[in-house]
């Protein structure tokens, strides 16, 4: 029987500062390991030496591939792109700023061992991380939970073990707008996690400045649930609930009172708030056809300049 072969997908972005690092760490909790290992960097269009370090260190180690994007394709195309590729009866995913420490894989290997077909990794504590960071991402779990449909775990980013059945299931979805962890969940299978602590990155800054958080967070959001739609709906309603109550209170004062409200504020008012109800709910509309429009065109999730390291099979043939 061939030895079991681990993927390790490493979507990286502008590390130069990190990446031979987080090789020396990934490297040194595998030495000695029992199965074999690849290791997949995918380098979504780092402007600095990223592409030199990574040229490096796969021309030095034969189990490591680099796929190297034509452009800034964005962290959950690149761990889709490294999901395609990997050829292992296991992916892992894990960031390349260590702040996912490597170790941890083993806890996760041990729990796939005993059947677990996701593992993905709870963060206890964060460190390091500014408090705007921690309050937003605690209360984005929390609101994405609620509005959708699929069970999605709190406080769990992209590092996790999934098995190759896994990978294979979520292969068979090509939507765009992707939101990894909830395509995972989508698919099901058999899961667990294990805790640990998100350590400071080890160097260099953040690649997910506010924008790109705010399109993931809309990624969640609007592909994994139409409950926006159905609050807009449900805020028409509302509105329109209001407004007929309150047009009943002018009729009786007119016919009754016979003083109608002179009053130019009340007007404005309600104009303004029905205006913003009506442009909140076509924004909202807009996000899934503006959706609906990437899908139909259908153009591929990202394109390859280069790929190093894919030619031979190594490990799996050491046995
Ligand atoms: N990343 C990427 N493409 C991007 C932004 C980030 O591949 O457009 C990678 C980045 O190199 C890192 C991972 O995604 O390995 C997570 O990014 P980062 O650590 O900056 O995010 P944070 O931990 O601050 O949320
Ligand atoms: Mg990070």
């Amino acid at each position: 029987m061939s030895k079991k072969l681990l993927s390790i997908v490493v979507p990286v972005y502008n590390e130069q500062e990190v990446i031979n690092e987080t090789f020396k760490r990934l490297s040194g909790v595998f030495k000695n390991y029992f199965m074999g290992v690849e290791y997949i960097f995918i380098n979504d269009g780092s402007k600095d030496n990223t592409y030199f370090k990574l040229k490096e260190i796969a021309n030095a180690n034969t189990c490591v591939r680099v796929i190297n994007f034509a452009r800034n394709f964005g962290h959950q195309i690149a761990i889709t792109a490294g999901m395609d590729y990997a050829q292992g009866d296991a992916v892992v995913i894990i960031d390349a700023d260590l702040q996912d420490p490597p170790e941890v894989i083993l806890q996760m290997v041990e729990q796939w061992n005993q059947g677990y077909e996701v593992v993905y990794g709870k963060r206890l504590q964060r460190e390091g991380e500014t408090f705007f960071k921690k309050l937003t991402a605690k209360m984005f779990y929390r609101f994405l939970d609620s509005m959708t449909d699929v069970k999605l775990p709190v406080d769990v980013g992209d590092f996790r073990l999934i098995d190759r059945k896994v990978c294979d299931a979520m292969k068979c979805l090509p939507e765009r707008s992707r939101y990894v962890r909830g395509l995972v969940s989508w698919v099901g299978f058999k899961q667990t996690s294990v805790e640990y602590r998100r350590e400071k990155r080890f160097a260099g800054e953040t690649k997910y400045p506010l924008k790109k958080m705010l399109k993931l967070a809309g990624d969640g959001i609007f592909s994994f649930s139409y409950k926006p739609l159905k609050l807009a709906t449900f805020a028409g309603m509302l509105v329109s609930v209001i407004s007929f109550i309150y047009l009943i209170v002018v009729l009786v004062q007119k016919l009754v009172k016979n003083n109608v409200a002179s009053g130019w504020a009340s007007s404005m008012a309600v104009s303004l708030l029905f205006n913003g109800v009506m442009l909140i709910v076509i924004g909202i509309m807009g996000e899934y056809v503006g959706r609906i429009y990437e899908e139909v065109k259908a153009r591929p999730l990202y394109v390859v300049g280069e790929l190093m390291g894919f030619e031979d099979e190594t490990e799996r043939k050491n046995d």
